[in-house]
């Protein structure tokens, strides 16, 4: 099989994890979470205080945590103490409005430097924060903040009026919407302008006591049915951030870090946010969104050291060709990551030709909140796999047992579902609100992925596709159903499937499959004014982008949508076992 060999000791750095399985054999999570302060005087676990305030109380108070580039061009940088003092500031705010500790604080803003504060401040105040897609639409934008119970939210003037002010009413525990650019006197009614809080707050500010335990962020994840689920995490999960900033993306002291997901997207927030300010690192935040040109400038001109991006930037850059990245030069560059899809070994070997580096995939999700299996600096990569479990981390594919158990199974060849052992820091601990649905995720001991792949005979793990019908477009993980709920509300729809469908590039398209109401003709305008209605209420990164009309959706006996049939029809692919069909 082809692999690309690596040569620990000709690597510029020496990478952090050198040994695998020496490094998997002594690894403890109690002895990383010593790498942490911990709240003076013995007062819990902050991930603000540990991501902020201690290296601003020591040497690295002065180095840049934050380099923000603006869209047009403008450009902030924010030290440690600095951020201190804004963090202290936003926390302070909160504090007199009277946000009480758990309390949850809704960001709706893109990637701007108030997004990274208001975070960092929210945990200091010991409140539970979710940053959202300023993507979304107001529709999932609504779920989201009606199932989290929102008290707070920090928007711009711009997507409030654009997504908020029509779905306020049903937001009834939302009481504070504080905007961070006033754009002068008219204040839309019922917000307050952030910046002056900010002004008149102190800069000073002391973290109450924190349990690790204490819920710290909740991000939202997609179902194949039902309502979003929130995914609630909680201070501890820093232990796997920084573990797995130091194992899986080789931190090193001097590092700039570039992760290219938004806050919205989970990887956005423990590894653009989380991981390597525990490490007090600087990072690079581009508000901008992809524009290949505009990437390399930023990685050859910030002198990026390590790279976390996602396999459909990498394809849109493939497609650019790589003499476009060789004309520029990447002499700090030494360590790339990509997350999210899966990543095709022609892409891992494409960095090799473009940046001199191959791209090392890794894999984990929502609920496992930090990164579970890498191929690590020291590591052969064999093209096409996720690489092997983080120290700390087992791994298994299970075979589900009649009694409702997982157990695993150790041949290489088998495939089933890939399932981890309980018991690492960064584990989500509930579905907000859903605790059964929560239980379903585990057998045993195991956390079952909803994710299916094999191992092979060297240990390393391949990616064989979703065990359910969730849907992965340029790296959103995306519920059918919230889809098909959105078009079921146009008067003209009697009901809708929808699948992902391949594409080279984003990985899947939303394709939708739309029955009309009796008496209503299909048609181009009517193809059209649904792709519109689609995209108003969901937003562009979740509403489809091809529709259908059938006569009908084929269904399960007990009237569940068969996607999977819809895609396999789509696809010219075997119906498989369609026992359950009820009609076409
Ligand atoms: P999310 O919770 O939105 O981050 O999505 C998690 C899902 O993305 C996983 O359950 C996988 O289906 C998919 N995923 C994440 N990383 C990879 C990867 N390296 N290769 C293949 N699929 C991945």
């Amino acid at each position: 099989m082809d692999i690309l060999r690596k040569q620990p000791g000709a690597l510029p750095v020496r990478p952090n994890l050198l040994d695998y399985d020496a490094e998997r054999a002594t690894f403890s999570w109690t002895e990383v979470r010593r790498s942490l302060d911990g709240l003076p005087g013995a007062r819990g676990l902050n991930i603000a205080h540990e991501c902020v305030d201690r290296h601003a109380a020591g040497p690295r108070s002065t180095r840049i945590a934050l380099r923000w580039l603006g869209r047009d061009g403008a450009a902030q940088d924010i030290t440690y103490a600095q951020l201190r003092d804004l963090t202290a500031r936003f926390a302070n705010v909160l504090a007199e409005l009277g946000v009480a500790t758990g309390d949850r604080v809704f960001l709706l803003c893109g990637r701007i430097p108030v997004l990274y504060v208001a975070l960092l401040g929210a945990l200091k105040h010991r409140c539970v924060v979710t940053p959202l897609f300023s993507a979304f639409g107001p529709e999932p934008i609504a779920t989201r903040m009606e199932i989290g119970a929102a008290r707070v939210l920090v928007t711009t003037t711009s997507l409030y009026r654009r997504k908020v002010e029509s779905i306020r009413a049903r937001l009834a525990s939302l009481e504070h919407v504080l905007l961070v650019d006033d754009e002068g006197a008219t204040l839309p009614p019922g917000t307050l302008a952030l910046q002056p809080l900010l002004d008149a707050a102190s800069p000073a500010c002391e973290i109450g006591p924190t349990d690790a335990e204490a819920p710290a962020l909740l991000h939202f994840t997609s179902g194949t049915t039902g309502k979003p689920k929130g995914a609630l995490h909680v201070h501890q999960a820093i232990v796997a951030h920084y573990a797995t900033g130091r194992l899986a993306l080789d931190f090193h002291p001097d590092d700039v870090f570039w992760c290219t997901a938004d806050p919205g997207w989970i990887t956005g927030t423990s590894y653009g946010i989380v991981a390597p300010l525990a490490h007090g690192i600087t990072q690079v935040v581009d508000e901008s969104d992809f524009d290949a040109e505009r990437w390399y400038e930023i990685l050859a001109r910030e002198r990026v050291s390590v790279w976390y991006t996602a396999p459909t930037a990498v394809r849109m850059m493939m497609k650019a060709g790589a003499e476009a990245a060789r004309r520029h030069a990447f002499p700090k560059l030494r360590f790339i990551a990509s997350v999210g899809e899966p990543l095709n070994p022609q892409a891992v070997r494409w960095g090799v030709e473009a940046f001199g580096l191959p791209i090392h995939d890794n894999w984990w999700q929502t609920e496992t909140g930090g990164i579970m299996i890498a191929n690590f600096p020291a590591l052969d990569i064999r093209p096409g796999s996720m690489g092997k479990p983080l120290p700390g981390i087992e791994a298994a594919v299970v075979r589900r047992t009649s009694d409702g158990g997982a157990e695993p199974v150790d041949d290489p060849g088998f495939e089933g579902e890939l399932a981890l052992r309980v018991g690492w820091p960064s584990m989500f601990r509930t579905y907000l609100n859903e605790e059964a649905r929560y239980r379903r995720c585990f057998a045993g001991d195991w956390y079952l992925t909803g994710d299916l792949a094999r191992r092979d005979a060297h240990g390393y793990y391949w990616f064989l596709g979703r065990a359910d019908d969730m849907i992965k477009s340029a790296g959103h993980l995306i519920g059918p159903f919230e889809v098909e709920s959105a078009l079921m509300e146009h008067a003209a729809v009697h009901e809708a499937g929808v699948i992902g469908k391949p594409e080279p590039v984003i990985g899947e398209m939303v394709k939708a499959f739309v029955a009309l109401k009796p008496g209503i003709a299909p048609g181009d305008a009517l193809k059209r004014e649904l792709l519109g209605f689609a995209r108003k209420r969901l937003g562009a990164a979740v509403a489809p982008k091809e529709i259908d009309f059938v006569d009908g959706l084929p269904k399960t006996r007990s009237g569940k949508i068969m996607r999977r049939l819809l895609k396999a029809r789509e696809l010219g692919l075997p119906e498989g076992d369609t026992s359950t069909l009820e009609s076409t």
